[in-house]
């Protein structure tokens, strides 16, 4: 039997909003979350401000998650996850665990939202210590930091009178087989810049960077005030180990604009981390066999290549960074598009019935 429901799995920022314009368009959404709690990447990592409006990410969560709440049109599940999945466009039938017990739905259409992770700066660059040296953080420790408006080396509890970032940690990397640009981290780690100088105005703060990809508005909303009010130093090179020295860390790498070695001491360095396909992300694609990218990422584009949100199954979509590296734009565009295209085809299979 045909069905108009549209399931969507992950509830970040573009499960959310696929939900929300399903059901803004007529259409039944059934919205499944792993977790607890609804809200994705930037609620599990607490994230502070967002780029490029500057507002705090919790309060726009939150208007995400009322947007959703007592709708009508959708279903939340919550610490819900598929167990086998079957069918074709129209009539999939999917076997959920739901809080423990056995579930099955049948939906017309399935957006995949189930998104990104940040890469683990322990696995294959150990030159930069982050397990080894308390203060070598990454961004996502930072922002928990920032939120808190608690900024300190975890050595010692102190502020930090020198603060580095690596641009490219775990990204554009051939030896790690990452060879993808992970798009947002020299925006967020000149975002965080600028929130340590207004939280902490007497630190210095660098930003060592093979080249700087700010895209969009970010370039003159964000980089030109770090360095032209907030005096955020961007300094061209490559950082090729992380050393203690006293109580301080002694970075070393080269200056490429200089074309000369460098050392200098930091008080705490933050790894700007890349996204990696979550293992959510890699399970669903694997359970409702989609054609994964050499990355892990599922592979979007359709027949054509220029429809970035079909899957390689029919009435299956993808939103957000569950298809590759993505801002909070991106995430949401890319959701609005798959709602319209999931409610699209439930709508003609039920038509053809
Ligand atoms: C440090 C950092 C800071 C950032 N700051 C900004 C910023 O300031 N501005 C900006 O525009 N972007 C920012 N981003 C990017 C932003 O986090 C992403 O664009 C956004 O989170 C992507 O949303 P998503 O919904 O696709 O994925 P996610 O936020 O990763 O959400 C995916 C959801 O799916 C769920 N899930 C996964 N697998 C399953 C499963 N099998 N079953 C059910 N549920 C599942 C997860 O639990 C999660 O809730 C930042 C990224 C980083 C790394
Ligand atoms: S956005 Fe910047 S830091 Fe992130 S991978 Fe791209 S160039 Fe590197």
């Amino acid at each position: 039997m045909a069905s108009d429901k549209v399931l969507i799995i992950g509830a970040g920022p573009a499960g959310l909003e696929a939900a929300r314009s399903v059901a803004e368009l007529g259409g039944e959404a059934i919205l499944l979350e792993q977790r607890e709690r609804l809200g994705g990447t930037p609620d599990r990592e607490r994230y502070a401000k967002l780029t490029h409006h500057w507002r705090d990410a919790s309060d726009v969560i939150e208007e995400m998650i009322q947007a959703v709440s007592n709708n009508p049109r959708i279903e939340v599940k919550t610490q819900a996850e598929i167990k086998a999945f079957s069918g074709s466009v129209g009539n999939f039938e999917v076997q959920l665990e739901v809080d423990g017990a056995p579930e099955t739905l049948q939906v017309g259409a399935v957006i995949v939202a189930t998104g990104f992770q940040h890469f683990d700066p322990g696995r294959a660059t150990q030159s930069y210590n982050y397990y080894t040296f308390p203060d070598v953080i990454t961004l996502t420790d930072l922002e928990k930091m920032l939120r808190e408006h608690n900024v300190v080396r975890p050595s010692n509890g102190q502020p930090p009178k020198k603060v580095a970032f690596i641009q490219c940690v775990g990204s554009r990397d051939r030896r790690l087989g990452n060879e993808y640009c992970s798009k947002v981290c020299c925006g967020v780690a000149s975002k965080q810049a600028i929130e340590i100088r207004q939280q902490l105005p007497d630190a210095r703060v660098f930003i060592f960077y093979i080249d700087m990809r700010m895209y969009g508005y970010w370039e003159n909303e964000i980089y030109w005030p770090a360095q032209e009010k907030y005096k955020v130093n961007y300094v061209k090179g490559v950082i090729s180990e992380i050393l203690q020295k006293g109580d301080q860390l002694l970075i070393r790498g080269e200056d490429t604009t200089m074309g000369r070695p460098m050392e200098v001491t930091m008080d705490l360095v933050v790894l700007s981390v890349g996204m990696e396909p979550s293992a959510g992300t890699r399970a669903v694609a694997q359970m409702l066999g989609l054609r994964q990218n050499p990355y892990g990422f599922i592979e979007a584009g359709g027949a054509g290549g220029v429809d970035p949100v079909a899957t390689s199954r029919e009435g299956v979509f993808v939103a957000g960074a569950a298809a590759g590296p993505a801002d909070l734009n991106d995430s949401i565009s890319s959701a609005g598009l798959a709602a319209a295209r999931a409610v699209a085809v439930v709508r003609k299979a039920l038509a053809l019935v």
